[in-house]
């Protein structure tokens, strides 16, 4: 289980599936990018190894694009299976969600969005947060995440796309392990610093629920009460 994501200027596919190959050593049993192809973002996933997602990327389901997160999943609801594979997808389309960990009051939320005329396609815990952005979202996709991590109960690790803002990857973790790297005129997201290792050595580590909002020149980290939070990067200095 694992997750890479990455805002700059180069292509994110080839990035994300570098990444994602890097935290293989994790285990999981199904892969997974969204990337936004500058009018809609585009999921490419499977069930099985990296390589058969590789494969569908080189093989004609090419996703071109600069902004993009990618995940390895390691199954806990819902069986493998390239549907239940991440990125999960809110209904219209317009969020797409990375996530590492358990929603564990996900089936009360899924009922009261179903209730709400929500169509869910998965059996996973994640597709509820996919749902619940779209939900709380009405222009403001901070205040969406925000709204939605006060609401969800368990462990996480988020990245988050939306088609409105391409220009952002919103990132949130808690009890699950994120951290941000950060590049020149390129940032990255990934579950730990191997995944990126060899584009960057300057990590913002996470505390649980600070927010982070990562654009191709900046990074800021908000608290769920929307305050800047100031943050020391840490250097790398070892070597893999
Ligand atoms: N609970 C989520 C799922 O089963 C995420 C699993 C993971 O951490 O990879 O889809």
């Amino acid at each position: 289980c694992g997750i890479v994501g990455y805002i700059g200027d180069d292509q994110a596919a080839p990035i994300l599936l570098k990444g994602l190959e890097k935290l293989e050593y994790r285990g999981y049993d199904s892969a997974g990018v969204a990337v936004y192809d500058g009018t809609s973002l585009q999921v490419v996933k499977a069930k099985g190894r990296l390589k058969v997602l590789s494969d569908m990327i080189n093989g004609g389901k090419d996703v071109p694009g600069t902004v993009g997160i990618g995940h390895t999943r390691w199954a806990t609801h819902g069986k493998p299976s390239d549907i239940n594979s991440h990125p999960q997808v809110s209904d219209s389309g317009k969020f797409a969600v990375v996530h590492n960990g358990i929603i564990e009051n996900y089936l009360a939320l899924k009922d009261l969005l179903m209730k709400k005329g929500k169509m869910f396609v998965s059996e996973t815990d994640t597709e509820v947060i996919a749902q619940l952005l779209e939900y709380y979202y009405k222009g403001d996709i901070l205040e969406a995440v925000i709204k939605v991590i006060n609401k969800v109960e368990g462990s996480y690790a988020l990245g988050i796309i939306c088609a409105d803002d391409p220009s952002q990857i919103i990132a949130v973790r808690k009890d699950s392990p994120l951290i941000v790297g950060l590049g020149k005129g390129e940032n990255f997201i990934a579950s730990d610093i191997t995944a990126i290792l060899n584009k960057t050595r300057d990590i913002y580590r996470l505390n649980d629920n600070e927010i982070v909002v990562l654009k191709r020149d900046s990074v800021t980290v908000y608290n769920t009460d929307r305050e800047i939070v100031a943050k020391e990067p840490s250097h790398i200095d070892w070597d893999v």
